[in-house]
């Protein structure tokens, strides 16, 4: 009997069939969570709508408080208030537990949080998707300029880090908490987009252009959070590896890969940009040559399990917290109407200026 040549050996090692494909998940968990975002957002207009009037007409809708996502600066803030007093200020307490739930899972799943939760990274990649079609391939910037360009979002976030952990001292963290400024900040949120001005727009709509000719410019440029999320996730104990005996060199891995990032030609994925979406492993037609790996072992881990166990710890962290709180912030109805009706007042802007 003949010798089976390597490439035969690796055809058979070929994958049958299509398997558990987390593309097809991760779209759905990421619609899931966008359908979860629009129903907050709807419902926090009814309430604001509702204080406006006064609270005059109809029973009063109930604020989601799942809206406190928008808010990552109070968060970070209320973490350093939290480090400091050793309790959670209960004035935006989901945005410090939305913001440590896309921290720890950042450091056990990479930046999940980014390509399967965030709502801007869900649209960023459909749009990215139009630029696709359009350009028939991805447009990416030469080394030279993009290398400068992704250490924008590390400036952000420095300078946010620099400003809630250095710059303030523990009084301006107490102040900043309970300021008015801070409890309506939500509304504030709000109100940028519902009365947003012409440079806004004009940002917003560049930014579109932007993420259709450069997939993922904001994300990758420009995002302070999705920064701080890159950071933590160089420590993720699973790292995709590449297994270079059994590659067959299809490139499919980096082809497909919305970082840019080189799949095909490292054995093992460390980068700050990766956000866990596992779209090269999907696509991967040789079964083993690319798997995700707990550093140190052998063992793959299963794409499968991976995708179930980040949705779990994402969103059940999220809900454990909804049930056994802290989530619900304690301003009162009340209390939102009186801010409301003086929500233009000099003590509604920020406490720093
Ligand atoms: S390396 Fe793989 S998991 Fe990481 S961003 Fe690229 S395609 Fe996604
Ligand atoms: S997808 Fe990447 S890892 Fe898999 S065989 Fe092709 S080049 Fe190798």
């Amino acid at each position: 009997m003949k010798s089976m040549t390597i490439q035969q050996e690796q055809t058979k090692k070929i994958k049958k069939g299509k398997g558990f494909s987390t593309r097809q998940f991760r779209f759905w968990a990421q619609l899931g969570s966008f359908a979860i975002i629009v129903w907050i957002g709807y419902e926090f207009v009814r309430f604001v709508s509702f204080v406006e009037r006064g609270g005059q007409i109809g029973p009063a809708p109930t604020r989601p408080p799942g809206v406190e996502g928008f808010l990552p600066i109070s968060g970070l803030i209320s973490f350093r208030d939290w480090l400091m007093s050793g309790h959670v200020n209960l004035i935006h307490p989901a945005s410090l537990i939305i913001l440590l739930a896309a921290v720890i899972t950042a450091w056990l799943f990479k930046k999940g949080f980014c390509s399967w939760v965030c709502p801007v990274g869900f649209i960023s990649e459909m749009v990215g998707n139009i630029g696709d079609k359009l350009f028939k391939h991805r447009l990416k910037l030469p080394k030279w300029l993009d290398y400068p360009l992704r250490g924008l979002k590390y400036l952000l976030l420095a300078f946010f880090l620099y400003a809630v952990f250095y710059a303030m001292s523990p009084d301006q963290v107490r102040e900043f908490v309970a300021s008015p400024y801070n409890k309506v900040a939500d509304i504030k949120m709000l109100k940028f987009f519902t009365e947003i001005d012409v440079f806004a727009l004009w940002t917003i709509g560049g930014l579109f252009v932007l993420s259709i000719i450069l997939r993922g410019f904001w994300c990758r440029y420009l995002c302070p959070y999705g920064g701080l999320l890159g950071l933590f996730s160089l420590a993720a104990p699973t790292k995709i590896r590449r297994d270079e005996n059994l590659c067959i060199n299809c490139t499919r891995c980096a082809k497909v890969c919305p970082s840019f990032i080189k799949v095909d030609k490292v054995i093992t994925v460390v980068s700050d940009e990766c956000s866990g979406c596992l779209d090269c492993v999907d696509v991967c037609p040789v079964d083993g040559a690319l798997d995700l790996k707990v550093i140190g072992r052998k063992k793959r881990v299963s794409k499968k399990i991976w995708a179930y166990a980040f949705v779990v710890a994402f969103w059940g962290t999220l809900l454990a917290f909804k049930l056994l709180g802290p989530w619900q912030n304690n301003i009162t109805t009340q209390e939102y109407i009186y801010h409301t009706e003086r929500m233009n007042g000099a003590e509604y802007n920020h406490p720093g200026r």
